[in-house]
């Protein structure tokens, strides 16, 4: 069987190479176009005698992801990929083109153990953590297709399926690999990871002193609605999570975000946006509000507009940064994870 290349970073790659006794600079001309030029075979590698390329395929492959299912949202700004991966397991990947750049949303698991009751990616539970192979995989995936339309891949939110932070290793390898030169050379300072808040993570994280956008998912003010939204909320409270996101900001200088779904008569009356506010106050925080997208399975509802917008008022009355997320490519599948569900 042929030895997958893809997701080698170049030490590994030009040890790998070693075996065919090929020099430094091949691993690097290997390593751009797999990672840069889009190449799914040796056979496109021009710049490598034919003689050499027949060696690489005899010994190894270029394996990336595999498509299953793309749908394009009728205003052609959103694009949601169904990817399957070796062993049959399924995520979603999302491309947005916002008018600031292009957008990937990324998956770090196949489903979700953190079982929140509004959302679609933990209705079956966690199958298991994705590699920062299958991680990069996603990203190179969707680069290769902007590529061909003359752009690329500006930003990374990881919001897809999954929790990060009970990832934490491969999400580090990723995120290590993506900053190189020989792959993306993406800023850290593009890269947003959301987190339902799992406290000695988030310090761990902080640690590194990666200038990384930290969101995290907030949903309610209070123990006891939190608690009934989100389960991981027994291990680790509002008033951890939010020093946790405090001493993030601190040490890395970046401000941290808190997401708050907005769910309709649950989590959005001018009570909560007081005592949202009260939390957060004098910290150095911007909030974004999430009008809930409806999931089947359950029976949370959207508020109504002039609901959402109160809230939002009320929070930057009281001088708390709110912005209300736009909502992108509603036509194509309501919720973050419904494809998924769909098709299993
Ligand atoms: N596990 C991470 C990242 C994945 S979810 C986290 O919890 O942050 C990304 C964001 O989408 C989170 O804020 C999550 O709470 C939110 N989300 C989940 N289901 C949703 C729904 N039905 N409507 C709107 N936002 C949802």
């Amino acid at each position: 069987m042929q030895k997958n290349l893809f997701g080698l970073t170049i030490d590994e790659l030009t040890k790998e190479l070693l075996n065919l006794n090929l020099p430094k600079f091949r691993a690097k001309q290997i390593a751009a176009w797999i990672y840069q030029r889009g190449a799914t075979s040796f056979d496109e590698m021009t710049d490598i005698s034919k003689n050499l390329r027949q060696q690489l395929n005899e010994n190894y492959e270029i394996n990336i992801v595999n498509l299953i299912k793309r749908l394009d949202s009728s205003d052609g700004l959103t694009t949601k990929f169904l990817l399957k991966l070796d062993d049959g397991a399924k995520i979603e990947t999302v491309l947005m083109r916002h008018d600031y750049g292009n957008s990937v949303c990324i998956s770090t698991q196949v489903g979700c153990a953190m079982g929140c009751k509004f959302c679609a990616s933990t209705l079956k539970g966690l199958e298991r953590n994705l590699t920062s192979t299958e991680i990069l995989a996603e990203v190179v995936f969707v680069n290769d297709i902007l590529r061909a339309e003359n752009q690329k891949i500006d930003s990374i939110v990881i919001m897809g399926i999954g929790e990060p932070l009970m990832n934490f290793d491969n999400l580090i390898k990723f995120l290590t690999l993506i900053h190189e030169d020989y792959t993306l050379n993406l800023s850290y300072r593009k890269i947003t990871i959301s987190t339902c808040g799992i406290v000695p993570n988030i310090y761990k994280l902080a640690e590194l002193n990666l200038p990384i956008t930290l969101s995290i998912s907030l949903h309610a003010p209070t123990n006891v609605l939190r608690s009934q939204l989100m389960p991981i909320n027994d291990t680790f409270k509002v008033e951890e999570v939010v020093k946790a996101g405090r001493d993030y900001g601190d040490k890395t200088g970046r401000r941290v975000t808190y997401e708050y779904i907005l769910i309709g008569e649950v989590n959005d009356t001018t009570e909560h946006a007081l005592q949202l506010s009260r939390l957060l106050s004098g910290q150095l925080a911007n909030v974004n509000l999430i009008p809930l997208n409806p999931v089947a399975e359950t029976k949370f509802k959207k508020p109504s507009k002039e609901r959402i917008k109160n809230f939002a008022d009320f929070l930057n009355n009281r001088h708390i940064n709110a912005t209300i997320r736009r909502e992108m490519g509603a036509n194509i599948n309501a919720a973050c994870g419904q494809l998924r569900i769909k098709s299993i």
